[in-house]
């Protein structure tokens, strides 16, 4: 970490206009808030309105007009300080990282890390919810770490819907157009200047993708996109939508990803030491490389074979059956014909490799099978997800009983720099060790923070969740300015929600095992609960419902409705939209984050890790990340743990202890007061949150699990048994 002070002036070659675009340029900007601060303070009314995105913002001015900008601002020593701090930063990689040390192994060689979406930052919609934020902060804890990995993903030019809730409360879905030159992301092209393009064959003939490359730290990140003109106008059209159309477009969009993306690294010059797939929709990736080693190397198929998984990781994340894609024989022999011909064994060995039983004929061919079959380690993501996915993928190993099935766990975690809030950051700064930031994974680390008062601890959490509140009530206000609501109305919202009050949060993908109505199930009770003026609790709900799942709609539909009755209304509230922006009010400024999946089907869950980091209370029922997590003493839990084969049942009783939990102990325990209005015994909860918590569940811990488990390994260097 840097001490030069702001003051001493950075390389004269660029302007200070120069160096703000270079910081746009490279997302290392959205982990550092003393520079997003500069972009805010530039203009901070249209900072917000353009959604944080510094291209644009920075478009809205010609040259001179930033120059002239910076000095009213007083903006150009801060400048010339990030731009330094961010070039120390680019530059240190091989010296002074984690890395440097750890993955010597690796060489020159990267990893290369495949994933259908990645969650970086608000102003680029690449993600439908936890996978691809995880895989985004997998991204930005390597860079920090010092890890050569270079990431592969696909273009989506609408990318996921923006959210509305209409009068009625149903959920509309707005895809707009993306436009390149607004983000921070360049077409990839040799060295003569030229596009490079990939071609992918079928047995209808070729398709063409091009690549756009973001800068996520020292990591760069690929994207493939198919919307050129080489293609017809009905393939331009696949990489359009995140997880949009058929089986057809799915499987397209899977060989673009993973055959696509293999050959792209190759046109690019990187030779991978690992690849890592971070879920199944990439599992073809490994057939190229199988190609590959046997052109280049004279290998039969199996050799080959041997040689690639080698150096795979997989990691799987879905304990749903139906979570996982299937393809019948027509479509695998559309698409993966002309690579199965290559390898010379056709399309029925490609289904083979897609099966548990190689020779059954009646079984679909299945992403997950083929990426367990193509890679030397592989895990869930977290200790139960481990044991549900041994039980789950048994078959794949008849002869091994379940405890041996060769599937581990990495936990999943949080990347610290993008989730904990900067005025919390400020306050952990005093009394954390300078270079705390780069050991988080280290127990002690965090430690000191014991040495906060709590009084100090108390109020900075209260800040964060005032600042929540204005930005719910901005974002009511917003909805209802655009459904022409009555004045009155408008009015109203501005005064809504209490900052005293208890505040517990619900947000996340509306998946009906995730239960967002749970707490809706016995409403006179629930009624009860908000209906307590010397206790008032609130609760704030978002989540966007997948397209076509009606299911989820309904439910989102009737939380809103219930923030429409009388009894509710301004204490329960629905926000529309839920993004990356959003999960960042809301972790920082709960009280509560409560969460009542049905266990076991949450393989990890991470929006309360990044609660817990801002010094916010989980309240959970006891699956994925925080089975293992909890203590007793560092949060709740609801119920214990049990499932019950009738899903009726399970609910019933899961309804019940979540009332429980927040009655007997939730509530009591907030509204406990000392003489100055301080609720000391729970913010010693917190303490024990922030400290028990946060060197385990944070994405460096993650990628370092990675890197020793998994990566090394797999670069031939020393073999650590996957953690159980
Ligand atoms: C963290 C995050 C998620 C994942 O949350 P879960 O707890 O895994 O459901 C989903 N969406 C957004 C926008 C997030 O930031």
């Amino acid at each position: 970490m840097t001490t030069a002070s702001p003051s001493t002036t950075a390389p004269l070659q660029l302007t200070f206009g120069e160096k703000l675009w270079a910081l746009a340029r490279n997302y290392w900007w959205s982990w550092h808030p003393e520079v997003q601060v500069i972009f805010y303070e530039l203009n901070p009314q249209r900072w917000r309105e353009l959604d944080q995105n510094p291209v644009l913002l920075l478009s809205e001015y010609s040259p001179e007009q930033l120059e002239q900008r910076g000095r009213e601002a007083v903006l150009y020593s801060r400048v010339n300080y990030a731009y330094r701090r961010w070039q120390e930063y680019m530059e240190s990689a091989r010296t002074d990282s984690w890395g440097a040390e750890n993955v010597g192994v690796l060489g020159h060689r990267p990893v290369a890390y495949f994933s259908a979406e990645f969650g970086i930052h608000e102003s680029l919609p690449n993600y439908s919810g936890g996978l691809g934020v995880l895989a985004g902060d997998h991204l930005k804890s390597a860079s920090d770490l010092g890890i050569p990995l270079v990431a592969i993903g696909l273009f989506y030019h609408e990318g996921y819907f923006s959210q509305l809730i209409d009068e009625t409360g149903w959920q509309q879905e707005v895809y707009s157009h993306v436009k390149n030159e607004q983000l921070p992301i360049r077409l990839v092209k040799n060295a003569e200047g030229e596009t490079v393009f990939v071609r992918v064959d079928t047995r209808q003939g070729p398709m063409f993708a091009q690549a756009w490359q973001v800068d996520v730290g020292r990591v760069k990140l690929y994207l493939l996109d198919v919307n050129i003109e080489q293609n017809s106008p009905e393939d331009r059209k696949l990489t359009a939508r995140l997880y949009g159309g058929d089986q057809r477009t799915r499987i397209r969009q899977e060989i673009v990803l993973g055959l696509g993306g293999a050959r792209l690294l190759t046109a690019l010059g990187y030779d991978p030491h690992v690849l890592h797939m971070n879920e199944g929709h990439s599992a073809f990736a490994p057939l190229e490389f199988i190609r590959m080693r046997m052109h280049d190397d004279h290998l039969s198929f199996d050799e080959a074979l041997k040689d690639v998984a080698r150096m795979c990781c997989f990691t799987t994340h879905t304990p749903v059956a139906a979570g996982h894609d299937r393809f019948d024989y027509g479509l695998i022999d559309e698409h993966l014909g002309p690579i199965a011909d290559d390898l010379g064994i056709g399309s029925g060995g490609i289904m083979g490799m897609g099966r548990l039983d190689p020779n059954n004929q009646h079984e679909a061919f299945c992403m997950t099978v083929l990426a367990f079959k193509c890679s030397r380690t592989a895990n869930g993501v977290s200790n139960l997800h481990g044991v549900v996915s041994r039980r789950m993928w048994a078959g794949l190993w008849p002869w091994r009983s379940e405890e041996e099935v060769p599937i581990g766990h990495v936990t999943n975690g949080v990347h610290v720099g993008s989730w904990l809030a900067w005025p919390m950051q400020q306050l952990y700064n005093r009394v954390l060790p300078t270079a705390w930031a780069t050991n988080q994974a280290d127990p002690k680390t965090w430690e000191p923070l014991n040495e906060l008062s709590p009084g100090e601890l108390w109020e900075t959490h209260e800040a964060l969740k005032t600042n929540l509140i204005a930005f719910a009530r901005y974002r009511l206000i917003r909805r209802a300015k655009r459904l022409k609501l009555p004045e009155a109305e408008i009015q109203a919202l501005a005064n809504i929600l209490n900052p005293e009050a208890l505040t517990i949060g619900f947000a996340r993908r509306f998946a009906p095992y995730k239960r967002a109505d749970l707490v809706l199930r016995d409403l006179d009770f629930f009624r009860k609960i908000i209906a307590d003026s010397k206790r008032p609790v609130q609760f704030l709900f978002a989540g966007k419902s997948h397209p076509a799942d009606n299911g989820g709609k309904t439910i989102l539909r009737n939380i809103y409705n219930l923030t429409q009755e009388p009894d509710f209304k301004g204490k329960v509230v629905l926000l529309e939209d839920y993004d990356i922006n959003l999960a960042k009010y809301l972790v920082s400024g709960v009280d509560v984050w409560l969460n009542n999946p049905r266990r076991p089907l949450e393989a990890s869950g991470t929006s309360g890790q990044k609660v817990v980091l801002n010094g916010g209370l989980n309240c959970s029922i006891l699956d994925g990340w925080w089975a293992e997590a909890y203590d007793g003493t560092n949060g709740f839990a609801i119920g214990s743990g049990r499932a019950h084969a009738n899903q009726e049942i399970q609910d019933e009783r899961d309804a019940k202890a979540v009332m429980k939990t927040l009655l007997e102990e939730v509530i009591p325990l907030y509204y406990e007061r000392d003489n100055d209005d301080l609720p000391q015994a729970w913010i010693a909860r917190m303490m024990r949150s922030i400290i028990t918590l946060s060197p385990k569940f944070n994405s460096d811990r993650m990628v370092m699990d990675y890197v020793t488990s998994g990566y090394v390994p797999a670069a031939g260097g020393v073999i650590c048994q996957m953690k159980r």
